[in-house]
């Protein structure tokens, strides 16, 4: 194991103790596995990856946001007043229509939970973190992305010093939508590389 990598793995003695409390609770009685499930999934899904959509957005609507972030992602994503833990020391890749960039920790699971929220399971998944890397066109097909033959595809590797946002191209038919509503077309997949941001209904 490499020492820059300092992050949970799924054998560490927090993660078997929260396991094995889950386990006793459940069988207790006392508290329903689903229920859990969905407080989980509201980390994973929305309340994360809100702050990331906003620094996105304030991306696609500010040129000079969209500079600072590009030079200096740590600060500009600070002044939004998301920073801790794991987002210590930002980079942000812009999409662009010749190169699309997609995030991966190959040794573990490096991610930006400040501006993402907690990692979803693919994403700390052997499948994913080894075959982002050999077969990026492949993975991101799996994930319903196919991107012309001609777009290039850079693969980051995150590691506990530096942790990637990729910041989606803004969709066409967004023009003159506001910062809120640019928001919400951001989903977490588009901002690790996995998807593209939603098209205005
Ligand atoms: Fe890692």
């Amino acid at each position: 194991m490499s020492s820059d990598h300092d992050h949970d793995n799924e054998l560490d003695p927090m993660a078997a103790r929260v396991r094995a409390l889950e386990t006793i609770l459940t069988q207790k009685g006392l508290i329903d596995p689903a229920a859990i499930d969905v407080i989980v999934d509201t980390y994973e899904t929305k309340v994360g990856p809100r702050n990331g959509a906003k620094v996105v957005a304030k991306a696609w609507s500010d040129p000079s946001f969209a500079d600072w972030l590009r030079r200096d992602a740590t600060a500009a994503i600070a002044s939004l007043g998301f920073t801790g833990r794991q987002g210590e020391h930002m980079r942000a890749v812009f999409n662009t229509p010749d190169t699309h960039n997609l995030v991966v920790c190959t040794l573990c699971s490096c991610y930006p939970w400040s501006v993402l929220g907690l990692p979803p399971v693919w994403y700390k998944a052997p499948p994913y973190r080894s075959r982002a890397v050999i077969d990026p066109r492949g993975v991101l097909e799996e994930f319903g992305l196919t991107l012309p033959a001609e777009t290039k595809i850079r693969v980051w590797d995150s590691t506990a010093e530096l942790r990637y946002l990729v910041v989606p191209m803004r969709p066409l038919g967004s023009e003159g939508l506001s910062e809120e509503a640019l928001a919400d077309l951001v989903t977490r997949d588009s901002m690790i590389g996995t998807g593209l941001a939603r098209e205005p209904a």
